[in-house]
């Protein structure tokens, strides 16, 4: 594809997918890594897994990286984060339209999460020279304070499912608190992570400070976790993955942040505003066909609107636009490969053998579009909260709805999953809408709306759903370790031994 073609060269990646070193593309010297265009099913670039000997040039140059930053001022740093924050709004159509072609994610959605990349660099260039410590008023004759430093090397680790826009969400905050960052983005789509960290450098971030790696996870994205260098790591994506790095970075005693996958629901009760709920809960698991960590894919409905919202939502279903993800009118792109269609589609196939009904889609649209991975949006009803399509995470668009009778059943519905990443409510019930706010254990909790965020504000999981935040002054706190600074100030101070006081 032309477009395509074009895109990489102006952000220096033509036939060079490698990773971004110390300023300079490196290629990999491990397995060949085929990208799959998931709208025509076919490859479009391979390039070599980077492996550990490009990982240990990552650390050495995130080493000089963080030197070198740590060598300006606070206001210094804080002035080149908005200058990156103004250039990705300067090349938001490029970058987005990049991130289309290279992912299969729409247009409409990319240039939002260009958008909020961009909002991101900016809310933390405002905090760099913000980072305030306390004094702390001790009973001796010590001046005690605290000081916000950074941990050094930051590794993070990032899925396919929103790649550009997970790379702002964590290399910002991680810069903002004066880290370096190696980052490895999904093996599926590292391109846009490559683009925008070319962006941050011809903005004025040193070189070395944000270093990508093209790469597989069992290879080159463990020889990060476990570097000697590596001071934090960072993981958005799945559960199982998840605990495995955990694992390895605690052997390796380097604490992390999980930010893992959901089960969320979207409780709507029968004097919510249904036109308003039914658009709400079509985007919350539609949307980026459902490949999103906060998709709404359990809807609980109270019983007296069961039958009226699930006729809704499935005539809904049959109307949505599938499509080219770069035509401005397509609302769903295709899954991101052959092998996650494939899950889709089993999931959906076993939750029918286990006797909930397919009341819309459960398969792939076909016509036009026969040689993406597509998958039509997919009602399932009859389903019982104990069947894996209530409990387990499908990353699909694929959404199960089930009945409840009370506020007290609605709740225990809710929390009846490993999960705790997010939920939301409809009703027009101002102490329910809080009530089952305090109630449903989430990190994130909508009332009458679903899938808002922003970088001011705290995001993560409770339960299976990771720990630590980002986004917010949260992530800022969680990208730095707290020194307890004493400093005697008595003119003759009592000679002290053991713990002096
Ligand atoms: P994944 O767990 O397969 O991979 C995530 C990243 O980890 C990739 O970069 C991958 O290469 C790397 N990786 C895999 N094995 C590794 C290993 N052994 N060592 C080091 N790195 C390794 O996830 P995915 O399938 O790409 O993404 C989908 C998942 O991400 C879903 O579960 C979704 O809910 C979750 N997700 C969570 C959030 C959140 O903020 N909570 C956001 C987006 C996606």
């Amino acid at each position: 594809m032309a477009e395509r073609t074009e895109l990489l060269e102006a952000f220096g990646l033509q036939h060079r997918i490698a990773s971004h070193v110390g300023g300079e593309l490196v290629a990999g010297q491990g397995a060949s890594v085929e990208l799959v265009d998931p709208v025509q099913g076919e490859v479009w670039a391979a390039y070599a897994d980077a492996g550990p000997g490009v990982v240990a040039q990552a650390m050495t140059a995130a080493e000089a990286g963080f030197r070198a930053w740590q060598g300006l001022t606070a206001s210094a740093r804080g002035l080149a984060m908005w200058q990156v924050g103004h250039a990705v709004r300067a090349r938001l159509e490029e970058l987005a339209l990049l991130e289309t072609l290279t992912s299969g994610k729409p247009i409409r959605d990319t240039r939002a999460e260009v958008l909020k990349v961009a909002e991101m660099f900016e809310y933390y260039a405002g905090w760099c020279d913000k980072l305030l410590g306390d004094v702390i008023p001790v009973p001796t004759s010590h001046l005690n304070y605290t000081r916000l430093e950074p941990f050094g090397t930051v590794v993070q680790l990032t899925p396919w499912n929103a790649p550009v826009f997970t790379a702002g969400w964590q290399i910002a905050p991680a810069i903002a608190a004066g880290n370096a960052v190696v980052l490895k983005p999904s093996e599926l789509t590292p391109v846009s992570s490559l683009a925008l960290v070319r962006i941050a450098e011809d903005a004025g971030l040193p070189k070395g400070l944000v270093n990508v790696l093209a790469g597989l996870g069992p290879t080159t994205g463990e020889a990060a976790v476990t570097h000697a260098a590596t001071r934090l790591v960072v993981f958005v994506g799945s559960p199982a993955t998840g605990s495995l790095i955990a694992g390895a970075a605690a052997r390796n005693t380097v604490p992390s942040i999980l930010e893992l996958g959901g089960k969320s629901a979207n409780i709507v009760f029968a004097d919510a505003d249904l036109d308003r709920a039914s658009l709400g809960a079509q985007a919350a698991v539609w949307s980026g066909a459902g490949q999103s960590c906060v998709a709404g894919s359990r809807l609980l409905v109270e019983r007296p609107v069961l039958d009226e919202l699930t006729a809704r939502l499935g005539r809904a279903a049959g109307h949505l636009v599938l499509g080219a993800p770069a035509e401005p009118a397509t609302q769903i792109g295709p899954i991101i490969s052959r092998q996650q269609w494939q899950t889709v589609d089993r999931m959906v196939r076993e939750a029918e053998a286990e006797g909930a009904r397919i009341a819309a889609g459960g398969r792939h649209p076909g016509g036009s579009l026969e040689r993406g991975f597509f998958y039509a949006p997919t009602l399932v009803d009859a389903v019982r909260p104990e069947m894996a399509i209530a409990q387990e995470e499908v990353f699909g668009p694929v959404l199960a709805v089930m009945p409840f009778d009370s506020e007290a059943e609605a709740v225990a519905l809710a929390n009846a999953t490993r999960f705790g990443l997010a939920g939301a409510v409809w009703t027009r019930d101002v102490g329910r809408a809080h009530r089952v706010a305090a109630a449903v254990r989430a990190g994130t909790f909508w009332v009458n709306s679903y899938k808002t965020i922003n970088v001011m504000s705290p995001f993560g999981g409770f339960g299976r759903s990771g720990y630590g935040r980002s986004s917010g002054r949260e992530a800022l706190m969680a990208y730095t370790q707290t020194k307890s600074v004493w400093v005697e100030t008595a003119a003759d101070p009592a000679p002290g031994f053991g713990y002096a006081g």
